[in-house]
């Protein structure tokens, strides 16, 4: 077979040329980075659970009308996606205090917020993403006035779905990231989620008992990653095929 072209790697995904216009396949590795790329790990197995994991969100999102890149996993460690022009920002939702926000505040994670704050972060690995406010993006032309208001809305319905199903396994969804693409269509455009949402995007508490069950695990050195990760797609009942030992083979009619 030729080798694919390949369009774009990043920390933890590669993106390749898909086999029809308009489309590319997104390969999920199992690298964990944090710190903005200080601290670099190899997570046996976490590209697998990131691709189901993102699968299944997508998919849901796509189920309630929520536009998404995802169009079919290919196997366990690709998925199909509509290309999109990406726009540079990182759309972050808060629901709780932590992370970035707790630090610059001096508030103690897992506070409450009063209501879900969406805020932006700018996508530029050597500036460490910095948060920008909404005056930059338009002054700057990143996206307008409409999109953004586009995109608040967008997050607000992702958020909304995820703390529902995380609430629904016994987890809080304490805050994600996600990106938004730009389709063209003719004339016409349409902001659509994109890249990924696995517990590598989002803070993801035990109801419970506060464990942490996301990429904080990696960063804060609090234990096994891939077991954090594997936890929520049990809960979820997301779990790749052949975790599970293999039987005798059956006979599919
Ligand atoms: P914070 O700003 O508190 O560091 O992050 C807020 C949320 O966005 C967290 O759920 C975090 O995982 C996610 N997030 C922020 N920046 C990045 C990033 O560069 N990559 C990924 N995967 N997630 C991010």
């Amino acid at each position: 077979m030729a080798r694919r072209k390949k369009i774009y790697e990043g920390k933890a995904k590669t993106l390749y040329e898909g086999p029809e216009p308009g489309t590319l396949v997104q390969y999920f590795k199992d690298d964990a980075t944090a710190n903005n790329a200080e601290k670099h790990g190899v997570i046996e197995g976490k590209g697998v659970l990131n691709n189901r994991l993102s699968e299944f969100f997508m998919t849901g999102l796509g189920h309630i009308g929520v536009p998404t890149h995802f169009i079919k996993r290919l196997n366990m460690r690709e998925q199909l996606i509509r290309a999109v022009e990406i726009i540079p920002l990182e759309v972050i939702v808060r629901n709780y205090a932590a992370g970035s926000m707790a630090k610059r505040l001096g508030m103690e994670e897992g506070t409450m917020l009063p209501r879900p704050i969406v805020e932006f972060s700018y996508k530029d690995d050597a500036l460490g993403d910095p948060l920008v406010p909404e005056e930059y993006i338009i002054a700057l032309g990143w996206a307008s006035q409409q999109d953004l208001d586009d995109i608040v809305a967008l997050a607000l319905r992702v958020n909304d779905f995820m703390s529902g199903v995380m609430y629904g396994v016994g987890i809080k969804l304490i805050d994600f990231k996600i990106e938004v693409g730009r389709q063209f269509d003719g004339d016409f455009q349409r902001l659509i989620v994109a890249d990924e949402i696995s517990p590598d995007s989002c803070r993801l508490w035990d109801m419970e008992t506060g464990q942490k069950l996301d990429k904080d695990v990696f960063r804060r050195d609090l234990g096994n990653l891939a077991d954090a990760y594997t936890e929520v797609a049990r809960r979820l009942g997301v779990l790749p095929t052949n975790t599970a030992p293999m039987g005798k083979p059956t006979l599919i009619n």
